[in-house]
């Protein structure tokens, strides 16, 4: 059976190349980076120079460069390391992947103050929201790059501006863009930076943190000396060959891989409306003024005639059809709750609970987006009892 991967936004499959640049370091360099034999040496050899790529991509200092477990650590890093000082406000958005809203509603629950912005109906929040937020006591502000459910991307150098006239670091949760767009921190304004491998085609289980050289980080993670004593724990030292080797052929490709998804989705958003009319609604922002991801068009089927469509069967649908496509955050699905997204964007639930996201990457072709229109359209007509 034809099979049609479009949930790049969950995860990407590994690049072969970049499989092959680890293989040597789960086989003959197997040594821990920390040893001082010749073993040790070529795996610590392997990080530093790792990391001295990553941070040349980022436009980074090396040592702003620390290796964590994936995007979600990245993310519980730096809010739980930026605000264990003296200023512990911390300023995000209801429109947050859960790495970061779940810890900003343990603060809260803690007592400590928690700002939780709700986001413009396209998903993307305002520099005037953050500079009414501002304290004397924020100690961070957090703001995703793009969103992962509907693609939207905050106006970051704009909120940076805001950010540096309260001197309050900014973080950036940029794994969905890490990849896709060449990242420069500089060039975005922020003070620390997300990412995870899994999404530009490199291992699962493997992220980076920036954090600019002078500000306070308390680590997450304490441990061994690894990381300058930011992250404690034995470096996964082929995962991070790999994720590296991947982000430099993502960079090296940036312009033609989003040319190419900027491509696809036009012809997605292009053949959704022409198959089903005015049956659904779009929740990534079409034509407005807000600037959007390349590879992410998140739809909703609102009740007609009251009558709900039943989301999670209509994934399932899909599904048995050949079309792996999501509901939205990988790490909701399964649960019947809807979309945290999709609701701070104003969504009704009925509506947010039947949302499919189509996320392309670099290998699919027109023909998939063909092919999952025709089937979407088809089990939707079914569902609502049509033919
Ligand atoms: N942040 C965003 C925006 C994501 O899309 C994801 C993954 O779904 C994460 C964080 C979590 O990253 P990881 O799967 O590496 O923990």
């Amino acid at each position: 059976m034809r099979r049609v991967y479009l949930d790049h936004a969950a995860t990407t499959p590994l690049d072969p190349q970049v499989f092959e640049a680890m293989v040597p370091y789960w086989k003959e360099h197997f040594g821990n980076a920390s040893s001082v034999h010749a073993l040790g040496r070529k795996a610590r050899f392997a990080v530093e120079e790792s990391r001295e790529r990553m941070a040349a991509l980022l436009g980074a200092e090396p040592s702003e460069i620390i290796f964590t477990s994936g995007g979600t650590e990245s993310d519980n890093a730096a809010l739980k390391g930026m605000l264990a000082g003296s200023r512990t406000h911390l300023i995000t958005s209801a429109a947050e992947h859960e790495a970061i809203v779940n810890p900003a509603e343990q603060m809260h629950a803690a007592g400590r103050p928690v700002t939780l912005l709700t986001p413009e109906p396209t998903g993307a929040v305002a520099p005037e929201q953050v500079e009414a937020a501002m304290t004397a006591e924020t100690g961070l502000v957090s703001l995703m790059h793009a969103n992962n459910e509907v693609g939207t991307l905050t106006p970051l150098s704009a909120i940076a501006e805001v950010c540096r006239a309260h001197s309050v670091p900014l973080h950036t949760d940029a794994v969905q863009t890490a990849g896709l767009f060449a990242l420069k921190v500089d060039e975005l304004g922020v003070d620390l930076l997300s990412l995870s491998a899994h999404k530009f085609y490199g291992p699962k289980g493997i992220g980076a943190l920036y954090v600019r050289s002078g500000l306070d980080f308390t680590p997450l993670v304490e441990g061994g000396a690894q990381e300058r004593r930011r992250r404690g724990g034995t470096e996964n030292v082929a995962a991070i060959v790999g994720m590296v080797t991947a982000l430099e052929q993502a960079v090296n490709e940036a312009e033609a891989r989003t040319g190419h998804l900027q491509y696809l989705k036009q012809r997605l958003v292009t053949s959704l409306r022409a198959a089903l009319e005015d049956s659904f609604v779009f929740n990534t922002p079409i034509e407005t003024d807000a600037r959007v991801a390349p590879h992410i068009v998140n739809i909703s089927f609102p009740p007609q005639e009251g009558e709900p469509l039943d989301g999670e069967m209509l994934l399932l649908n899909l599904d048995m059809e050949g079309v792996l496509a999501s509901a939205g955050s990988a790490c909701t699905s399964g649960a019947l709750e809807p979309s945290h997204v999709l609701l701070a964007l104003g969504r009704d639930r009925a509506t947010a609970a039947a949302a499919v996201r189509f996320s392309l990457g670099k290998v699919n072709t027109e023909d998939d987006v063909v092919f999952a229109v025709e089937k979407l359209t088809r089990i939707v007509r079914r569902m609502r009892g049509g033919i």
